[in-house]
């Protein structure tokens, strides 16, 4: 979600998503619910929302208290970056981006044009951020941030995409009952945060609405706005997997600690098949190095996958503000331009999931009688549960975690490789 993933991130992944719970929902306050509308309602008409949006769209609200859980929610564990990259960067994504850079070619080719950033990258970031538009989110935005603005941490925030959210509304470019969003007020294909859509937002099918849930233009080209406003470098590649020489220190790496191609190619670092960095970097070109794995690379398991990585990077880092959502769109987008997988294997014996293998898996849970839910690909609350209690029957660490290994240990003989 641009600019707002420090909480939660984009609604496409599912790594995250949970089933809602009602049952140790906290009960709000009435008194403090009606307290806390009467005092935001002046600042929210000096913001610019009048008398007659705050009545209809605030005034009949009542709180909901499940965005509070997600506020406090904290992952059970740290999920790994193999994991959500297996769910975000699956043959299904990548077939579905590729039918719909053809689809959308004259358009993107437009974008292109007034915003310099590629196709293929616009075409990530949809992917990633709502599954080209299959996943908005629940949640409606001015209940979701009504609530967040009067009760837990960071009212302040949430009250200024509150009041955003009502001049949105306000101002006709999309329909009351389309503002909904995921719980942290982010919405529409490219999953913008309501005060990102104030400034970033583009008009670009010529109806003069500025329209993330309805246009795909609009969409794509506010993303590429927002790339853009990133400091957006056209025709420079986000980044490169490398060879790192098998000494090689990790001490100093990270995005923002660049230097000239040419200094890490006076380090020993060349492009992962061995060819230089200047087949694509200019020696002078700032780059960081990034080895997402590194921390947690167990012994004797390598130190998985090392990218040198260009101001692009940051840019696409700054729509969620999380380096493996940059890294899902970074290589997203070099899957549809017809490249490889990554040549180094991630540190595990056990690789997370394809969207269609946490399908399967939500079945062999099913048939072994476990209450899950719908078979959707996302891992909720009950979906964790059925796997601790099969992990458990099988001898295996009870995490929680899907992973290949517990999805082998359950097919039957005959699927098994
Ligand atoms: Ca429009």
């Amino acid at each position: 979600m641009a600019t707002a993933c420090l909480w939660a991130c984009c609604v496409a992944s599912g790594a995250l998503a949970q089933t809602p719970t009602t049952a140790s929902t906290p009960r709000l306050n009435e008194a403090d619910w009606t307290a806390c509308l009467q005092r935001l309602q002046a600042p929210a008409q000096q913001s610019g929302v009048s008398v007659q949006t705050w009545q209809s769209l605030v005034s009949p609200l009542a709180p909901d208290a499940s965005v509070l859980e997600k506020l406090d929610n904290q992952p059970e564990f740290k999920t790994p970056i193999w994991d959500y990259l297996a769910g975000l960067v699956d043959e299904e994504r990548i077939a579905q981006g590729q039918q719909l850079l053809k689809e959308h070619q004259s358009t993107l080719a437009r974008v292109q044009q007034a915003y310099g950033v590629d196709a293929a990258t616009v075409v990530a970031v949809w992917g990633v951020e709502s599954n080209f538009g299959q996943s908005f989110g629940r949640y409606p935005l001015v209940q979701a941030l009504g609530t967040l603005s009067c009760f837990g941490r960071r009212q302040a925030f949430f009250q200024k995409e509150l009041f955003a959210t009502l001049r949105i509304a306000q101002g006709g470019h999309v329909a009351p009952e389309d503002l909904v969003g995921s719980w942290a007020g982010a919405f529409g294909h490219t999953q913008f945060m309501p005060t990102t859509y104030e400034r970033l937002a583009v008009d670009f099918d010529g109806d003069g609405k500025r329209n993330l849930t309805r246009s795909i233009p609009d969409a794509l080209a506010s993303t590429a706005h927002f790339l853009q406003k990133a400091s957006w470098q056209s025709g420079l590649a986000w980044g490169v997997e490398v060879a790192l020489p098998a000494s090689y220190p990790l001490q100093h790496t990270g995005r923002q600690q660049k230097k000239p191609a040419s200094a890490w190619a006076e380090s020993g670092l060349r492009l992962a098949n061995g060819s230089p960095l200047t087949q694509v970097f200019a020696p002078s070109t700032p780059l960081g190095l990034i080895v997402p794995a590194a921390a947690i690379a167990q012994a004797g398991l390598g130190r998985g996958p090392a990218f040198l990585v260009s101001r692009n990077f940051d840019a696409l880092y700054s729509y969620n503000a999380a380096e493996s959502y940059g890294l899902a769109i970074a290589h997203l987008s070099d899957r549809l331009r017809g490249m490889e997988p990554f040549a180094s294997a991630w540190p595990t014996n056990d690789l997370g999931l394809s969207r269609q293998q946490r399908r399967e898996l939500q079945t062999l849970l099913t048939l072994r009688g476990h209450e899950i839910g719908a078979i959707d690909g996302m891992l909720g609350e009950k979906s964790r549960a059925a796997i601790r209690a099969e992990q458990t029957r099988l001898g295996q660490p009870s995490t929680g975690r899907a992973g290949q290994l517990l999805l082998k240990a359950l097919q039957p003989d005959s699927a098994k490789q």
